[in-house]
């Protein structure tokens, strides 16, 4: 191995995914939507911080991706872990915008004067939990954690020099710094891998509940690109008259059907259900061809429906 691997990809987040499956088909209040927005924008800050060490650390490392275990009965979710030979550096990965200030140990937004949850907490709590789910390995290994804040338009004032942030004009320093480390690793720091991907627990469903119900959704193909309900279902495929986007209808009727199970799963997959979902769109044919390659059936006759 001759630079830093990822050890697993990092996925969108379930919540994001939720959000997206519901915001074409249901419209969302003004709050809803600034919660998703903001989710979005934390997530493709970690994205663009992956790719920076991704780039820069050309010594041997392992990047761990987002990591959500429980210690003491707490969940802990830390954005980003990288290990090296000498230490695991921890993550805690900022997308804000704007400018920021520290009073009293409060950190506030300067255009409202509101206080945002402190991230140096935040980061020092993810710290002590993984320490207590590290102990019992009896690792000879550091552990330094960072705030980082990722986005050019973020300023902070009256930060003390020995806060353990990095802003983004100190980032490219820092990953200069990371990039002259020579790091080898070993089999114990496999093992660390190994052991922090068994802990790792799914993504938590949505935090966020929305309240809405099936019948005020709106049905029917939705364009897999732009979300567009502007499609035109073909013989073999579905192109958006909006963005121009085509896709196999198969490939289309899957996302539907997933949505489907993500919004509602309470509700029954069946051939019927998921008609009435595509708007009769799709072929029935297309449907039970789907169904029977993605999902198993449970056969109760005429009350059969798939899992
Ligand atoms: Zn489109």
């Amino acid at each position: 191995m001759s630079s830093v691997s990822c050890i697993k990809p990092r996925l969108t987040p379930r919540e994001i995914v939720y959000f997206q499956a519901l915001l074409p088909r249901f419209p969302l209040s003004t709050n809803d939507l600034n919660y998703y927005r903001n989710k979005v924008k934390g997530y493709e800050g970690e994205c663009f911080f992956d790719n920076l060490l991704l780039k820069n650390f050309s010594t041997q490392g392992y990047l761990v991706p987002y990591l959500n275990f429980e210690q003491n009965n707490t969940s802990c979710q830390i954005d980003t872990l990288l290990i090296t030979q000498q230490k695991i550096y921890l993550f805690e990965v900022k997308n804000f915008e704007g400018e920021h200030y520290i009073e009293g140990g409060n950190w506030c937004l300067r255009a409202s004067n509101k206080t945002i949850t402190n991230p140096v907490h935040q980061m020092q709590r993810a710290e002590t939990l993984l320490r207590q789910l590290l102990k019992p390995l009896r690792l000879d290994i550091q552990i330094e954690s960072y705030v980082v804040f990722v986005n050019p338009e973020f300023t902070l004032y009256h930060a003390p020099f020995d806060l353990p942030v990095i802003l983004p004009t100190q980032l490219n320093r820092f990953m200069k710094t990371l990039s002259h480390q020579t790091s080898t690793l070993y089999n114990s720091h496999r093992k660390l891998a190994e052991f922090l991907l068994d802990n790792h627990l799914d993504d938590p469903e949505s935090r966020r509940k929305v309240k809405y119900d099936y019948e005020n959704l709106k049905k029917g193909a939705i364009c897999s690109k732009c979300s567009s309900f502007d499609v035109v279902v073909g013989y073999h495929k579905t192109i958006c008259d909006y963005c121009g986007h085509s896709q196999a209808n198969e490939e289309n009727l899957l996302e539907a059907i997933k949505a489907f199970k993500l919004l509602f799963p309470e509700k029954r997959v069946t051939i019927n259900n998921i008609n009435e979902w595509s708007n009769s769109e799709h072929s029935t044919k297309t449907i039970r061809r789907v169904l029977k390659n993605n999902f198993e059936l449970v056969n109760l006759g005429r009350y059969s429906y798939y899992v």
